[in-house]
C-alpha cells in the first residue's frame, strides 16, 4: 500500500501535521515514532524523556509562548500578522484539548512602563504572552491529541525510521530500522531535537541545503528576589536583549525563574547549569540565564563543537558547575567556600564548586555578560551587586537549518521538514504551527484544498 503521507516523529510539530491532515479528511497517513507509547513512557529515563510519543513536549515545562519573536524562526516563513493569527489558532487546539484558559503577561500599562525604562537602559523587552499547561498536565492533554486521532491516523511507535527513500528528486517513502520498506507520496520529517542528528545524515545524504547552527553560551545569574520582583511580577517570564557595548554581541535573558532553583543538568556527558521553579514551593532566589549568541568568523562552522569545549573547561578546572560572586570576578580573584559564606545570596546549588570564571570564557563572552548586568542594574538595582551569583556554563544548543520553503518543502519534490529537528523551531507552539503550515500545503496538493 502507497501512504498519501508519512510522519517521521510524534513530538508536537508531527502530532500537529497528523491532525491536521486528518481534518482535512487526507487518509492512509502514518506517523511513526521511535520510541514507547505515551503511557509507556518511563520519566526517569533520561532518553524517554525526550522520545517517545509526545516527543519532548510531553516533559517539558509546558509554556506555550505566543510572542512570534520568541520559540523559532517561522517569522522568516510567514508575515508578522499572518504568523500572530496561525499561533494563536494553534494555541487555540491546545485550549481546545485541555490547556488551561489564562494567560500571563497580558500587555497593561506596567508592561509598558517597564519596556519603556528597559530602552532607556539599553534594553530590549520582549513582551511574552505565555500559556502555562504546567509540566503536569502536559501529558494529560497530549493523551486528548492521541484520542483525536484514533481511527483516523495510523500511528506505530517503537519504530524508527532509517532513511528516506528519494528517487529522481521526488520523495518515495522511508526504509524503516526493521528493513520494511514504507511507501508514500509525500513525507513529513519531524524529528526533534533528539532526532537532529538523524536529520542532518539525511539532509547531507540528499544533498539538502542546510545553514551552520547557533550556539547560546553563558551563566546562570541568581540573587534575592527582591531584587526582580517587580520585573517578575509585571512580566511573567521577561526577555531582555542587549546588544553589548564593546563586542556589539547579541545577549538576553532566558529562563527566568522567580523563587526557583538553580539546578545542573547532563548533556551527553557534560555537566550544565539550568533553572526550575515549582508551582508549590518556594526558594528566596530568583535565577535567569544571560546568554552570549556567537557570529563565528569563516571557516570555522561547528559551534556545537565550540560550546561544548567551553563547557567542558567549566567541568575540568571545578569538576561540574563552577559558581563565582560577581565581586570577585571584578577583583579578579576567585570564590571560595569561605567567601561565599559571606555571601549575601544564598546558593540554591550547594554542589556548585567555587571558582573562577574568567578562567573559562573568552575575554568577549565575559564582558558582554557584564555588560548585560551592568544595564540590567538600571532597570533592577541591586542586580550588579558584589552579592550576585554566576554559575557556569549555560549552553544551548540548536539543531542544524535544513533549507525549506514557505510551505516548509525541502528541495526534494513532496519531503517536508519541521520543527526542532529542522532547525526551525525551538519550543512548543512554533514547533506544532511548522506542523499545520506542512500539512496544509499537502491537504492542498493531494485534495485540493
Ligand atoms: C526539559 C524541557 C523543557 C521544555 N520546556 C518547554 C516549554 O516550557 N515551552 C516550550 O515552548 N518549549 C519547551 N521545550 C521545548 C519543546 O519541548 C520542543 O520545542 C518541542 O517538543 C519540539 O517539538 P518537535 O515535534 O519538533 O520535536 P520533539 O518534541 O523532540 O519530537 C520529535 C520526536 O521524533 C522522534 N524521532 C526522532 N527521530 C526519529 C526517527 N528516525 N524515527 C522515528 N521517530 C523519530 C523522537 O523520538 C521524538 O519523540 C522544552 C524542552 C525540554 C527538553
Amino acid at each position: 500500500m502507497e501512504y498519501n503521507a508519512v510522519i517521521v516523529g510524534a513530538g508536537p510539530a508531527g502530532i500537529f501535521a497528523a491532525l491536521i491532515l486528518a481534518d482535512h479528511g487526507v487518509d492512509r497517513v502514518l506517523l511513526l515514532e521511535q520510541g514507547k507509547d505515551l503511557n509507556q513512557r518511563n520519566h526517569k529515563s533520561p532518553e524517554e524523556r525526550l522520545c517517545g510519543w509526545g516527543g519532548a513536549g510531553a516533559y517539558s515545562d509546558g509554556k506555550l509562548n505566543l510572542s512570534t519573536e520568541i520559540g523559532g524562526v517561522l517569522r522568516e516563513f510567514i508575515p508578522e500578522k499572518t504568523l500572530h493569527e496561525l499561533l494563536e489558532a494553534t494555541d487555540k487546539v491546545y485550549v481546545d484539548h485541555g490547556a488551561p484558559d489564562r494567560i500571563f503577561g497580558e500587555s497593561s500599562a506596567q508592561v509598558e512602563d517597564l519596556a519603556l525604562r528597559a530602552k532607556i537602559a539599553g534594553l530590549e523587552l520582549i513582551p511574552s504572552r505565555i500559556r502555562h499547561m504546567g509540566t503536569e498536565n502536559c501529558k494529560d492533554i497530549l493523551g486528548r491529541f492521541r484520542e483525536s486521532l484514533q481511527g483516523r491516523v495510523e500511528t506505530r511507535t517503537e519504530t524508527k525510521a532509517k532513511l528516506l527513500l528519494v528517487e529522481r528528486d521526488r520523495i518515495r517513502g522511508v526504509l524503516l530500522d526493521s528493513g520494511e520498506e514504507i511507501l508514500a507520496r509525500c513525507v513529513i520529517a519531524a524529528p526533534g531535537r533528539s532526532g537532529a542528528a538523524w536529520m542532518k545524515e539525511q539532509a547531507e545524504a540528499l544533498g539538502l541545503g542546510t545553514k551552520p547552527t547557533s550556539v547560546d553560551i553563558g551563566v546562570r545569574v541568581e540573587l534575592p528576589a527582591p531584587v526582580f520582583k517587580e520585573i517578575t511580577d509585571t512580566t511573567y517570564e521577561s526577555k531582555l536583549i542587549h546588544y553589548s557595548k564593546t563586542f556589539d554581541e547579541k545577549v538576553r535573558t532566558f529562563c527566568m525563574n522567580p523563587y526557583g532553583e538553580v539546578v545542573t543538568e547532563e548533556n551527553a556527558g557534560i555537566i550544565t547549569v539550568n533553572g526550575h521553579s515549582y508551582a508549590g514551593k518556594r526558594s528566596e532566589n530568583t535565577n535567569f540565564a544571560i546568554l552570549v549568541s556567537s557570529a563565528f568568523t569563516e571557516p570555522f562552522d561547528d559551534p556545537i563543537a565550540y560550546g561544548r569545549y567551553i563547557a567542558r573547561l567549566a567541568n575540568l578546572l571545578g569538576g561540574g558547575v563552577l559558581v563565582q560572586r560577581l565581586g570577585d570576578l571584578l577583583a579578579g580573584r576567585r570564590s571560595t567556600t569561605e567567601r561565599l559564606g559571606r555571601c549575601l545570596t544564598r546558593p540554591t546549588l550547594p554542589d556548585a564548586t567555587p571558582g573562577d570564571l574568567s578562567f573559562v570564557f573568552p575575554y568577549r563572552h565575559l564582558l558582554s555578560i557584564i555588560e548585560m548586568l551592568q544595564a540590567l542594574e538600571k532597570i533592577a538595582p541591586g542586580v550588579y551587586s558584589r552579592h550576585t551569583l554566576l554559575y557556569g556554563v549555560e549552553v544551548k544548543f540548536y539543531s542544524y537549518r535544513i533549507d525549506v520553503s514557505l510551505e516548509m518543502e525541502t528541495a526534494v519534490k513532496d519531503l517536508f521538514t519541521i520543527g526542532d529537528g529542522a532547525g526551525i523551531t525551538r519550543g512548543l507552539l512554533q514547533a506544532s504551527a511548522s506542523g499545520i503550515v506542512a500539512a496544509k500545503a499537502i491537504a492542498r496538493r493531494l485534495k485540493g484544498h
